[in-house]
């Protein structure tokens, strides 16, 4: 892993299953002048492309229709990043992908690139889900829970058209599967209030074909500083090789002797290390910290590995 500055084309990924409400709340943010001077790329499945025509007066928008981005029109997608980068002042970027893609396949897909691999940085993952049909969904189709567990952010979209009390269980239900995202709430494109889900049940999930049964945890390690990024980096990467299949997700900022390193991984893909400017006092907290979301471990037995891993090579 080698380290790289900033200054890359930032994208943020919006996924979410088929009509769960991506283009609505997109639509929204653009109209509210939110996420301004990005370029928009949309990907439908469908070969008629709909949603372009729904945000073109509020972004410049490039569509990718007829297949999805994440598998059968993955090189199309990279080739027109390609172009992008290849711009003198390239604009950031946020992604509407398709209802089926996988986010972490699109991660990998950019991270695999020789290209793009050194100009773009992934912002963050927000996924939608649908108030309405989330549980019908979650019980049935392992895509949607492959796309849950990817996000830094879960939206439950048409919040107003489901009772609280099962809002509540659809929370500690998304909770379960992917403890590390923040959850928000909306509706019709607003930002809206999740009701409080304290001592709600999670909704019983059948294992699905070739899902493990473990349960999903979050575990945020302490890094010794004294171990150094070298000895961090080789613990990291015999990690994912033994347990990538059961790592969803990794975040966190490391400090180096080249400065503080924002690392990120989803699924097996590691993201460019990125520095991060340094920050005024007491916003250095979260440093040293790295939060790890999967199956399988814990967080003692992680703090374990890493700390007699260390121990091993210093
Ligand atoms: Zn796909």
């Amino acid at each position: 892993m080698s380290l790289t500055p900033a200054n890359r084309i930032r994208l943020k990924i919006l996924s979410g299953f088929l009509g769960s409400g991506k283009t609505t709340w997109l639509r929204h943010q653009l109209h509210e002048g939110a996420l301004r001077g990005r370029v928009v790329i949309v990907n439908e499945a469908a070969a008629a492309a709909i949603d372009d025509a729904l945000l073109a007066d509020l972004a410049r928008v490039i569509v990718i229709p007829g297949g999805c981005i994440c598998c059968t029109r993955q090189a199309e997608f990279l080739a027109a990043l390609r172009r992008h980068c290849d711009q003198a002042r390239p604009p950031d970027i946020v992604l509407e992908t398709s209802g089926l893609a996988e986010p972490a396949r699109i991660v990998e897909a950019i991270r695999a690139d020789p290209v793009l691999v050194h100009h773009m940085v992934i912002d963050d993952v927000l996924v939608t889900v649908d108030a309405v049909h989330a549980r019908a969904s979650l019980q049935s189709d392992p895509l949607v829970r492959r796309q849950l567990v990817s996000a830094d952010r879960l939206l439950i979209t048409k919040l107003d058209q489901l009772e609280e009390a099962d809002v509540a269980c659809l929370i500690a239900t998304l909770r379960s599967i992917n403890p590390g995202a923040q959850v928000t709430g909306t509706i019709r494109g607003e930002d809206a209030r999740l009701p409080d889900h304290a001592g709600a049940e999670a909704f019983e999930l059948p294992a699905l074909a070739g899902q493990s049964e473990k349960p999903v945890v979050a575990a945020d390690i302490a890094i010794d500083p004294a171990m150094g990024w070298e000895v961090f980096s080789l613990w990291l990467s015999a990690l994912l090789h033994a347990r990538g299949d059961e790592i969803f997700r990794i975040k966190g900022v490391v400090r180096t002797p080249a400065g503080r390193v924002l690392l990120q991984c989803v699924q097996k893909s590691v993201l460019p290390p990125e520095i991060l400017p340094e920050t005024q006092a007491g916003g250095g907290d979260f440093d040293n910290r790295v939060a790890f979301i999967g199956r399988g471990f814990d967080q003692s037995s992680l703090q374990r590995s890493i700390t007699e891993f260390a121990a091993d090579k210093t």
